[in-house]
């Protein structure tokens, strides 16, 4: 590093555990770039003072995780409309002087699917399970992506509603009961959850059953661990199944572009995550 190394950052609490300094920095490498990504504990309610520290130091970009999603939404100078539609920002990049917030989250999760499963979403019949942050971020996206149904299932109906209504006119709310012993292998293409049910150290159980019938393509977006029960049902099934990683990292892939303005090196980054998880 020197004095003219570019500094890009990841902010939240806690950031201990992040992935985001393995990823950029396994992609600033890989590209040859003198570039460098450090990761700053922010909590809740400090958002502004990251804001003002990234324009003064001159970060030249930065990702955003929890607390600060919704709160750091209000402070930048541009949203996208993704960002604006979720209220939530995952990732800061300049245009000329102008500080953008974006969400990349949702393209990550489209990225996994079309670019990594090899999968298209034009056309497909979706069930996400889940209506948190995450949630709302993939059901936009999938919805942004041609889905031809987006169908939302989730333990609270009114944050289920909420979600469905960011797919527009493809977006629905389905109840647990009215899916219950369904066959799913022929009523979607795709499912994807998005709940934290399989999460180690988190709700144990799984998001939808499965064992009347599976679809084709099953994403979770968790990655510890690497295999919930959930996907490892869907893989006994046959069903094409990715975990969290792609979307992780096809959302870094999403702001390392804005950053830098050349194509992510997916790979090293994918290599650089199953690494880090696997040691
Ligand atoms: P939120 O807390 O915003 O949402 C949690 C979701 O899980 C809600 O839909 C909630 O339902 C549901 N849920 C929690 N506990 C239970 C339970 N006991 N029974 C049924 N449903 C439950 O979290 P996020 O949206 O931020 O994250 C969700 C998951 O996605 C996490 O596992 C997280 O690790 C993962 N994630 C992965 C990313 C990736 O890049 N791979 C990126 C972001 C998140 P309710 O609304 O009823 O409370």
């Amino acid at each position: 590093m020197t004095a003219r190394t570019a500094v890009a950052a990841v902010f939240g609490d806690p950031i201990e555990h992040s992935l985001s300094p393995i990823i950029h920095n396994a992609a600033f490498n890989a590209m040859g770039l003198d570039w460098v990504f450090v990761a700053h504990r922010v909590g809740a309610g400090h958002a502004a003072d990251a804001v003002a520290a990234m324009r003064s130091l001159g970060l030249r970009g930065a990702s955003v995780t929890m607390p600060l999603k919704h709160e750091i939404a209000g402070l930048v100078d541009e949203l996208t409309p993704m960002a604006s539609r979720l209220a939530a920002v995952n990732c800061l990049f300049w245009r000329d002087d102008t500080l953008v917030g974006d969400n990349t989250d949702g393209a990550g999760a489209v990225w996994a699917v079309e670019r990594h499963l090899g999968v298209s979403i034009a056309g497909a019949r979706v069930v996400v399970c889940g209506a948190g942050g995450a949630a709302r971020a993939v059901i936009s996206a999938v919805a942004e992506a041609g889905a031809a149904e987006v169908v939302v299932v989730n333990r609270s109906t009114d944050r289920a509603n909420s979600a469905a209504s960011l797919a527009g006119g493809v977006g629905r709310v389905a109840g647990l009961d009215e899916l219950a012993g369904g066959d799913f292998a022929g009523a979607f293409d795709i499912a994807i959850n998005a709940t934290s049910l399989g999460m180690i150290d988190g709700p144990k159980g799984v998001p939808l059953d499965l064992t009347h019938g599976c679809p084709g393509t099953v994403m979770d977006l968790i990655y510890h661990p690497l295999e919930t029960e959930w996907l490892l049902a869907a893989r006994t099934a046959g069903a094409r199944v990715a975990n969290g990683v792609p979307m992780l990292v096809g959302q870094a892939a999403v702001a390392f572009e804005r950053w830098t303005g050349q194509s992510a090196p997916v790979e090293s980054m994918l290599g650089a995550v199953h690494s880090e998880l696997a040691s």
